[in-house]
């Protein structure tokens, strides 16, 4: 998912609009945006992308000068209305707005003791775990409720809280997701990728502090923590795949990043004898330009994805991901006729890209085809957020790289080894600010799981 949130501008609506415009390819499931003029707090949201959800009279209706947003990825909680976020919580002491990234670990243990007390739940999203624990706290103040329920939470979140007169921005202890904040003039603004700060003109001014909890009102900012960070855990995969190139995370750009990867890739492979190298749009083109770079190879434009049809992966089911994988990329023959191809991937989850694109490709004409994976295999299930769902479904999972080759019908497979990703990331374990999860790789999940901990697609 993605979140953005916008505090002191009139056009606090239209901004946080324009923010998820950036953040689109973070959700495609459904959108909202929840803004207050300081007496009210109105929701505008729907399923779907962003351009089909809002329209000029529902951002109008959704008046003043500060708001928080969301796009919604198929993950945590199944699908429906009611899960589309932010949720907006009416009660007698006070309105309150909440938009999440990130699954948590332990949201059914502490929706078990929460339904023992009373607690009746709307959505199947853990996120309303959150204000139940806001609300159930016995603390007087606001801010310590807040404070008290972010530090039950364990597991990955990026969170935004609205009230009508303050918004909380917090994130959770080991860093897992990402979350900048920015200026626009005298306007705070808050997002996951540093893009839609460049999209509506604002100037990024740092990334949130895990463990931190920033309180963003009229009186300005006021910095503080609900947790102390624990082992620093930024997700590998958001630089990897998930991000966009444009945007930076802990001021690493995600473009020089990926073509870094390739180029570690490119070493550690040494010598392959090929004719050109490809890249499957849009997410591995920068690593495919790394890979050319290093290897002498020269990078071509080996297939081209269709922009009309949305990420295969993010479709709920296979069938729809298997067709969507057919709409989607179509080889350009001339490039592949009779050549010794070299396909650049970053990922290989479920195997599906990579043996169709290995068959189009050979279909084509393609008279070898070496694919290079920008990640090491992943071999387990992620329990932060990203759906990397069940062990079953991952094509590693149990299988040497030989097998997997063989299952893709590729006639070599090569992956980037977990030291050369951190290496190529930038984020070196010694280093206590740039610690890296890498858990669906290595299996060493950076907080604790859960007997109950349930994976985002199992709600
Ligand atoms: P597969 O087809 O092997 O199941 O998925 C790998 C492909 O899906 C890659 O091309 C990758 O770019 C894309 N992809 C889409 N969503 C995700 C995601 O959430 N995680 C990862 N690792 N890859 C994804
Ligand atoms: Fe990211 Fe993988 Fe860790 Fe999940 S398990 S947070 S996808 S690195
Ligand atoms: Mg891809």
């Amino acid at each position: 998912c993605g979140v953005f949130g916008i505090w002191g501008h009139d056009a606090a609506a239209h901004l946080s609009y324009y923010g998820l415009h950036a953040l689109q390819h973070r959700g495609q499931e459904g959108a909202g945006i929840v803004a207050t003029d300081g007496e009210f707090l109105k929701a505008v949201k729907g399923e779907g992308l962003v351009n089909e959800v809002f329209n000029e009279e529902k951002l109008k209706s959704a008046k003043g000068n500060a708001a928080i947003a969301h796009v919604r990825y198929t993950t945590a909680g199944g699908g429906g209305i009611d899960n589309v976020q932010p949720l907006l919580f009416r009660s007698s002491t006070g309105t309150l707005a909440i938009a999440h990234n990130g699954n948590l670990v332990n949201a059914n243990h502490l929706k078990g003791h929460l339904e023992r007390s009373g607690s009746i739940f709307h959505s199947t999203s853990d996120t309303e775990v959150v204000v139940h624990l806001i609300k159930k706290s016995k603390k007087p103040r606001f801010l310590e409720q807040v404070k008290e329920a972010l530090s039950l939470l364990k597991g990955a979140f990026s969170i935004l809280i609205l009230s009508k007169d303050r918004m909380l921005v917090a994130r959770d202890r080991n860093g897992l997701r990402p979350l900048s904040i920015g200026k626009l003039g005298d306007s705070w603004v808050v997002a996951s990728e540093t893009n839609a700060f460049d999209l509506i003109g604002a100037e990024y001014v740092r990334d949130v502090e895990p463990g931190e909890l920033l309180i963003i009102s009229d009186k300005g900012i006021e910095e503080d923590r609900f947790a102390a960070m624990e082992k620093r855990s930024m997700c590998a995969m958001e630089y990897i795949y998930f991000a966009r190139p444009d945007s930076n995370i802990d001021q690493i750009n995600i473009h020089m990043a990926r073509k870094r990867m390739g180029k570690q890739l490119a070493k550690e492979i040494g010598h392959i004898e090929a004719d050109v190298v490809t890249g499957v749009p849009d997410s591995s083109i920068s690593a495919a330009i790394g890979f050319a770079e290093e290897s002498g190879i020269p990078y071509e434009l080996g297939l081209i994805k269709n922009r009309y049809t949305g990420r295969t992966f993010i479709q709920p089911t296979q069938e729809l991901r298997e067709r969507g994988v057919k709409m989607k990329l179509s080889p350009v023959v001339q490039v592949v006729k009779g050549k010794r191809v070299v396909m650049v991937d970053d990922s290989i989850v479920r195997g599906t890209t990579s043996r169709r694109i290995v068959r189009m490709l050979k279909e084509a004409g393609a008279k070898e085809v070496h694919v290079v994976i920008s990640s090491p295999p992943l071999a387990n299930p992620c329990f932060y957020g990203i759906d990397i769902s069940s062990d079953e479904e991952l094509i590693a999972t149990g299988r040497t790289v030989d097998e997997i080759c063989a299952e893709i019908g590729a006639d070599t497979l090569t992956f980037l080894s977990p030291n050369g990703l951190v290496e190529a990331i930038g984020r070196p374990f010694e280093d206590e600010t740039r610690g890296l999860c890498l858990a669906c790789f290595t299996g060493n999940y950076p907080t604790e799981i859960f007997p109950d901990t349930v994976l985002p697609h199992e709600k």
